[in-house]
């Protein structure tokens, strides 16, 4: 049987068995697939560094329709993860993180080619050296939209009507912004910079945002319960930097 083809990007590897690796891809044509890749550990592998996360790669996937566990064949490096290795500590820790939200949030099995094209734009910005802080909000933003989870920032939650330009008001109860009839909202409230950033990250690509990332380290504790209302649990990579972040501040 033909391998099933495609570009793809590094999750996560773990190790499987002596010599092999349980590999999680974000793949263009089947969502999320985990695959084995055989003799990875090994000195002579024929993987090498495409196995890095975050790495994006082209690979063949060999599996009956249905399968859960993929036999990984061939997997050619596209664009290495960060050559770069003068990155600093927040940044490793933030692309970490990126990784797992990815993992968390995509579905297995499913094509899912907004979410492929999110994290290879993402990848690609924090490459390019943008601020690591506003991609981050950038991904939570579109990965919680893409899942259908992420407030309406011009129509009340509660009426319907258009909300007027100015701070956001969230209301935990309707999960949205309200307008002031339909308040007290139980809050955050998102002022006027924060409401255009989010306006930047739903129009433009994630190279293109310009507003300052003042305004996205407000956003931080709000998507945080979005993401933490839908999967339940803390991601591990999250609290590592928060906590990392806490300690050198
Ligand atoms: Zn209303």
């Amino acid at each position: 049987m033909p391998p099933i083809a495609s570009d793809a990007l590094v999750l996560k590897t773990s190790k499987l068995g002596e010599t092999s690796k349980l590999v999680i891809l974000l793949t263009r044509e089947r969502g999320k697939v985990r695959a084995v890749a055989k003799g990875a550990r090994g000195t002579r592998s024929r993987y090498q560094s495409a196995l890095e996360p975050l790495s994006e790669v082209r690979v063949g996937l060999y599996g009956r329709q249905g399968t859960e566990l993929f036999r990984l064949g061939q997997c050619d490096l596209v664009r290495s993860a960060f050559p770069a290795g003068g990155r600093g500590l927040e940044t490793s820790l933030t692309l970490s993180y990126f990784a797992e939200l990815l993992d968390a949030f995509a579905q297995e099995g499913e094509a899912e080619d907004a979410v492929y094209r999110l994290a290879i734009a993402v990848v690609r910005a924090a490459e390019e050296g943008r601020d690591i802080v506003a991609l981050a909000r950038y991904l939570e933003a579109w990965l919680l939209r893409l899942a259908g989870l992420y407030p309406q920032l011009d129509r009340c939650a509660a009426c319907g009507n258009a909300l007027p330009s100015g701070p956001l008001a969230y209301h935990h109860v309707t999960h949205g912004f309200v307008c002031a009839s339909c308040g007290p909202a139980s809050g955050p409230v998102l002022q006027k910079p924060v409401r255009e950033f989010l306006r930047e990250v739903f129009a433009t690509a994630p190279s293109a945002v310009t507003t300052p990332p003042e305004a996205a380290r407000v956003l931080e504790s709000f998507h945080q319960n979005l993401i933490r209302r839908h999967l339940e649990r803390d991601l591990r990579s999250y609290r590592v930097m928060h906590d990392v972040a806490r300690g050198t501040a």
